[in-house]
């Protein structure tokens, strides 16, 4: 399976994963034109996207939804989710699960799982590769990781999760108190320590590859959201690169 992260962060947010011809996008949030351009990039066609399944309609997730109409994508998003999405043509708006098959052997199943964050229902989701036996968990914006989240999580070969902030920086910040307390909620965003704790009972130091994505721009650091994840996988005996592969997309 082939991950393209092609935005992450405030600014939108779009992953791209493939196998053999299926391909599908978890996010489209940014503008339809760079998701276009970065498809290429990476060597997809984006007639050749299957789906898209969003997360959660804010629009660092969304903005790029009108891909979906040009090529005639299905979109997948939690049923209360919909409220909040507009613009996806009615035959276009599906709700998860879903299994795509791209008529040869490679097929993904894609089940999803509910996050807590500001919005009708976020989702996170679990993709499959039946062919080749893998299996990619994708969680974003969640204010905290609770157990079914682990549940679903759980023996994944690569994580692709949000490592947003550093607390203290969140409470030294200029941003509104409002803002500030939204963020630090359990409806708001992983610190890097949440990140960091949830990963410590997910990896098993199989060689699992994880992503940390969604950085704070203002309130965290990459070395430093690296860093904290490593410590923690360290008190468990796991080194990276031996036992794990860790990139922080910035
Ligand atoms: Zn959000
Ligand atoms: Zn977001």
């Amino acid at each position: 399976m082939k991950v393209d992260i092609l935005a992450s962060g405030s600014n939108g947010n779009c992953i791209a994963l493939s196998s053999g011809e299926s391909i599908i996008l978890v996010d489209a949030g940014i503008a339809k034109t760079k998701i276009e351009k970065r498809l290429l990039e990476v060597g997809i066609t984006p007639n050749n996207v299957q789906a898209i399944f969003i997360t959660h309609a804010h629009k660092d997730h969304t903005k790029g939804l009108p891909l979906a109409n040009k090529y005639h994508i299905p979109v997948f998003a939690g049923a209360d989710e919909w409220k909040d999405i507009h613009g996806v043509d009615e035959e276009l708006r599906k709700t998860p699960p879903a299994i795509l098959n791209d008529g040869t052997e490679y097929t993904f199943e894609v089940k999803c799982f509910n996050t807590h964050h500001d919005a009708y229902e976020p989702l996170g989701y679990v993709v499959k590769d039946l062919y080749l036996g893998l299996k990619c968990s994708i969680c974003l914006d969640t204010g905290k990781v609770d157990q079914d989240m682990l549940q679903a999580m759980k023996d994944s070969d690569i994580y692709i999760i949000e490592s947003n902030h550093v607390e203290n920086m969140v409470a030294a910040s200029d941003y509104p108190n409002s803002v500030k307390a939204r963020i630090l909620s359990d409806i708001g965003h992983l610190s890097n320590q949440q990140t960091a704790n949830a990963l410590s009972k997910l990896v098993q130091g199989k060689g699992e590859q994880i992503y940390l994505t969604h950085l704070s721009s203002s309130n965290n650091l990459p070395f430093l959201a690296k860093g904290i994840t490593e410590n923690a996988l360290l008190k468990r005996g796991f080194i990276r690169d031996k036992h794990y592969k860790l990139e922080v997309i910035e």
